[in-house]
């Protein structure tokens, strides 16, 4: 474990394009909208592993290509991070299944990718919440404290 206080914005653009390829693949377009450029305390290579995580399933379920928005909203004490697809959302019954090991809907999908990206955020004392979308897809929120004493 590395922790360092790390720009949120320099940390997405990076794994944005790390996964610019595969997104083009998929005809996804990401789109980045930062409202200020906070800083966290955290070990960088672990919250990327999750951003890319989360992006990359965002990728992959849009079969039929759309936008991935990447929110970010900030106040003094936290900032929560939205990953909101288009993709078909998920169905009720399986909502309760995702962050569980190996659970996977996907033929060569290895089903740990949730679960371990819970494991990283929780040990900075965040949170990852799934919502569904109004209109569709759903959205992956993280949420971490700003300051390094509330870790
Ligand atoms: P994997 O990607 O290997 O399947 P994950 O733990 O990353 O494992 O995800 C588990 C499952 O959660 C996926 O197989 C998929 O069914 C579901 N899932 C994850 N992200 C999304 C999303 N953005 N939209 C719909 N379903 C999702
Ligand atoms: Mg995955």
């Amino acid at each position: 474990d590395n922790r360092n206080f790390e720009r949120l914005s320099e940390m997405l653009s990076d794994v944005v394009t790390l996964l610019s390829s595969q997104a083009k693949l998929f005809d996804v377009k990401i789109i980045l909208e930062l409202e200020e450029d906070v800083s966290i305390f955290c070990d960088k290579t672990q919250i990327k592993q999750v951003l890319i995580n989360l992006i990359k399933n965002a990728v992959e379920e849009m079969t039929e290509g759309g936008e991935i928005h990447i929110v970010v909203e900030s106040n003094k004490h936290q900032c929560a991070i939205s990953i909101i697809d288009e993709g078909p959302g998920i169905p009720q019954h399986i909502l309760h299944k995702l962050k569980e090991p190996f659970f996977t809907t996907k033929k060569d999908g290895t089903g740990l990718g949730l679960m371990i990206s819970e494991k990283i955020i929780e040990n900075h004392n965040g949170t990852i919440d799934i919502f569904q979308n109004i209109e569709k897809g759903s959205t992956f929120q993280i949420t971490l404290p700003l300051h390094q004493n509330s870790i």
